[in-house]
């Protein structure tokens, strides 16, 4: 291992820190961008760069690979149509080799098919092309808010606030009482805040196991949990994406 590996490594040590404002100036968070279109590249890189993220690029598949195993990246974008091996080959060995990459998939408008198998094959979010800067900010910061709520014991979102440790569960003051698997889900739901997660993905993280593909078993828990966190005429903040899954709270 030379010298730059183990800068990697330090660079690499405290992710969730990094995730915090305070810690931005002394180390900006890494984004390694895997896309072949190099009017795509520019675009990321000078609208990530502006906002202090450090990007890296690589724009081939096999490249991108290496440059994900290598490197710790707070967050990976990654085209699907790539020369040398597609996105989805890459987004495979990677959750192999390090689960829980933050991979966030680029895939063009329409293609929902896409987007669910990315989503299946262990990315965390996806961007559909074309993208707005603010959209891709707020993704990636989403990202690494994701990290950072990693090590909490407290989490909170949409004015739920949900206590690892007691277990207690709280909307705007109010008590919720929920069953074992009901907060399971939630927490899988709150900490991906913000993001669409397909049934597949909550299935085998709250479930734990594989599942017909036809249960509506992820159907009728989210139903339990709306009805539970609905406060007097205000709905659960839990929306239904079409063809793909749930999502807690707006993605913007
Ligand atoms: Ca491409």
């Amino acid at each position: 291992m030379g010298a730059a590996a183990d800068s990697r490594r330090e660079r690499a040590s405290h992710p969730a820190a990094r995730a915090g404002a305070d810690s931005q100036a002394v180390e900006r968070p890494r984004v390694l961008l895997i896309e072949d279109e190099p009017g795509i590249v520019d675009f990321v890189r000078r609208g990530l760069e502006g906002e202090g993220f450090v990007v890296e690029a690589a724009t081939d598949g096999i490249e991108g690979e290496r440059m994900a195993l290598a490197g710790s990246f707070d967050a990976i974008l990654l085209d699907l149509m790539l020369p040398r091996r597609g996105g989805l080959e890459v987004l495979e060995s990677l959750r192999l080799a390090m689960p829980g990459a933050p991979v966030i998939i680029l895939t063009a408008r329409g293609e929902i098919e896409d987007r669910v198998e990315g989503l299946d094959a262990g990315a965390a979010d996806y961007l559909v092309k074309p993208f707005s800067m603010a959209e891709l900010v707020a993704r990636v910061r989403a990202q690494l808010r994701v990290v950072a709520l990693a090590s909490a014991s407290t989490l909170r979102a949409e004015g739920i606030e949900v206590d690892l440790l007691t277990r207690r569960v709280r909307r705007e003051d109010r008590q919720v009482t929920l069953s074992t698997t009901e907060f399971e889900l939630l927490v899988y739901l709150i900490r991906h805040h913000g993001q669409v997660v397909s049934r597949e993905q909550i299935l085998s993280s709250v479930w734990g196991y594989e599942h017909d593909p036809a249960t509506n078993v992820v159907d009728v828990y989210v139903g339990y949990l709306r009805r539970k966190l609905a406060s007097s005429g205000e709905p659960a903040p839990i929306f239904t994406v079409r063809a793909v899954g749930y999502r807690l709270g707006s993605s913007g």
